[in-house]
């Protein structure tokens, strides 16, 4: 009898094991993995060079604003009226003095968790002129979320201001997660800059399709501006993204986190 058990107890840890290596989010017409493609800091030539990209292939990006130039506030309502999402990325881009440097009012240490959140409401109003929208995603700016020191990302979760919060690093084993178990207060990305080639961007997708989980691209200048990848690789990517639309589903960070939580993986 006792063997019996014991054979019993292996036949469920592998059943286990093997629900648990399945465990991932079926994305949608059977495609492999998503991948979403976010552009940061309201740069111009995401506006010039992304946007019509993106919108010729027939893909929809995210983009986090910050510092958003009021000569291009027309060109970003159209850019959502395009179906693009617009995020949060604070008004003012505060990061610590060491790291970008900026008028001493304006550094994270200047601020206090209240003083960020509610800059990040602020932004919220002008997103919403933009939009139409009640609520946004969030990136952090820099990476960070520190407010005189502090972290404020757990006010920023009581507060239910924001619906998730975009980072800017990932592990391997991102690519390969349960979406529908991310924390959405702690969403990987990763960055691609200088140096970038579609080869290097293509692989990342790669991976994320051998696990079924999802490709969060962090972009910030594309053919101009700065950390800029060459326009020509962007397009290449686009191009490799739109041969493969049945294997790879191409959405916004929000339309992924939203697919994912209505179908959680078997
Ligand atoms: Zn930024």
């Amino acid at each position: 009898m006792r063997s019996i058990f014991a054979a019993a107890a292996a036949c469920c840890a592998l059943l286990a094991l093997a629900n648990g290596a399945h465990a991932q989010t079926r994305w949608p017409n059977g495609a492999k993995a998503a991948v979403v493609l976010t552009y940061d800091d309201a740069l111009t030539s995401q506006l010039d060079n992304v946007v019509p990209a993106l919108d010729a292939a027939g893909f929809k990006g995210t983009f986090f604003l910050a510092n958003v130039d009021g000569a291009q506030v027309g060109r970003w309502r159209q850019v959502a009226a395009r179906g693009h999402e617009l995020g949060n990325h604070t008004i003012f881009h505060p990061c610590t003095k060491a790291s970008y440097p900026a008028d001493p009012r304006y550094v994270s240490e200047a601020y206090t968790p209240a003083s960020m959140l509610r800059e990040i409401i602020q932004q919220n109003v002008l997103l919403r002129a933009l939009d139409g929208r009640p609520r946004h995603g969030f990136a952090t700016p820099c990476g960070q979320s520190l407010a005189g020191g502090v972290d404020y990302l757990e006010d920023l979760r009581k507060a239910n201001l924001v619906p998730y919060v975009r980072g800017v690093v990932d592990t391997p084993a991102d690519a390969r997660a349960d979406v529908a178990k991310a924390d959405p207060m702690h969403i990987p990305s990763r960055g691609f800059g200088e140096g970038a080639t579609a080869e290097k961007m293509i692989a990342y997708v790669r991976e994320a399709e051998q696990g079924g989980g999802w490709a969060v691209f962090l972009f910030h200048g594309v053919g101009g501006d700065y950390l800029t990848v060459p326009d020509a690789e962007h397009r290449k990517l686009l191009d490799w993204l739109a041969a493969h639309r049945s294997e790879v589903w191409v959405t916004t960070l929000q339309g992924a986190l939203d697919w994912a939580k209505a179908h959680p993986g078997r």
